[in-house]
């Protein structure tokens, strides 16, 4: 028998949670982020449960290939457009629409030998000082990129710092308005937390909005908002099962370096999972965990290949009893990805992505 760890992706979590994005984005057409891999799910295997986008946007060429090879005809963005100038090539030979952020990418496309046009996306550095020109070169950028005949229609775009945070959108808003304000162009501003969060703001206007961890199922405001507030369904399940079960006694210790303390007797089981999984080393002491559905915690250091798991609100488990680190359980019990994360000093996002290539995966269903 293999190791009993598995991932599970469930395609109709992911299409319930792009309609909680389209429910939230005003009309506004919405891109399926699927960028490292679909957070980790595999762009495959998240294809299905995402193929009600309006289109996908992602970071890698190769990642690109795979959604077009997936049968997708529709539009695909390049989140950060292209990084050397023969990328251009294959955005031609496979329509591919791309964010423009700086100037040496406008040089690239003015020499670039196309017959067809690129829609290309000019993105602004509003405030997160990350990509983009600043709002006060951002005019002279659109009127050189708008005058090329390699370039069909100039979208505008920022990306917001703190839309899930208390400093909000308004200061990024106000810059990205002010700079573009008789500019024509469909407009793409707005990430998860923007959808969820701001949705309703009234100076906010997206003509595409951009879904990244939301369709993933989960918050990008934990612990604020969890899954549960804003209707989110985990797409990720990470399971295992106990290999082993031990009875302690008090002042016994669990794991390397002592690190749990056994007050009173009681039962732990041992689970087949560890860092090297993916699951976050740094998740101390009482991480929730599900074993047969029921939640309890962990115990001690997470280990490379293990993990223990305090199984005094489940007296019934042994050897072979489901342990689902994150997801769904059995009898429709839940753990968000989120409270792992935050248990261990992460988000969601890092979890997901860093589940590790030993882990098979399976799409669910
Ligand atoms: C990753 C990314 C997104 C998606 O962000 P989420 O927080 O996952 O929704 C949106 N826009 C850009 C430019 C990104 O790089």
């Amino acid at each position: 028998m293999p190791r009993p760890i598995e991932a599970l992706v469930h395609p109709a979590a992911l299409a319930h949670n792009l309609a909680v994005a389209r429910r939230h984005a005003g009309g506004a057409r919405v891109w399926a982020v699927v960028k490292a891999n679909a957070y980790g799910h595999g762009i495959e295997r998240a294809f299905e449960g995402l193929k009600a986008a309006d289109g996908f946007a992602l970071l890698d060429l190769a990642e690109a290939e795979r959604i077009r090879a997936c049968g997708w005809r529709g539009p695909v963005l390049l989140l950060e457009g292209c990084f050397e100038p023969r990328d251009l090539e294959l955005c031609s030979r496979l329509n591919l629409w791309h964010v423009v952020h700086c100037s040496e990418q406008i040089d690239s496309l003015a020499a670039h030998k196309t017959h067809e046009p690129h829609r290309v996306f000019l993105k602004m550095n509003s405030g997160m000082n990350r990509l983009g020109f600043a709002p006060q070169a951002f005019r002279s950028a659109w009127a050189r990129l708008n005058a090329l005949p390699q370039v069909d229609e100039v979208s505008l775009m920022t990306h917001f710092s703190d839309a899930d945070a208390p400093r909000g959108i308004a200061h990024q808003l106000a810059a990205f308005a002010e700079a573009t304000a008789d500019l024509p162009g469909e407009r793409s501003l707005s990430n998860s937390a923007a959808i969820l969060r701001h949705g309703a703001h009234p100076g906010l206007h997206n003509d595409w909005v951009r879904a990244g961890i939301l369709a993933y199922g989960s918050a990008p405001d934990f612990p604020e908002r969890t899954i549960a507030d804003w209707d989110l369904q985990p797409a990720m399940t990470l399971h295992s099962r106990l290999i082993a079960t031990q009875q302690l006694q008090p002042g016994d210790t669990v794991g390397y370096g002592s690190r749990f303390t056994a007050e009173r007797a009681m039962r732990i089981g041992i689970v087949a999972c560890g860092y090297a999984d993916g699951y976050p080393r740094h998740a101390g002491t009482g991480t929730p965990v599900l074993v047969d559905g029921i939640r309890t915690g962990t115990v001690g250091r997470v280990s490379m290949d293990m993990l223990a798991v305090d199984l005094s609100p489940c007296p019934e488990a042994g050897i072979g009893s489901t342990v689902t680190l994150w997801g769904r359980g059995p009898g429709g019990a839940l753990l968000a990805i989120d409270e792992v994360a935050h248990a261990a000093g992460t988000i969601g996002y890092e979890l997901m992505c860093a589940v590790a290539p030993r882990v098979p995966v399976r799409v669910a269903g």
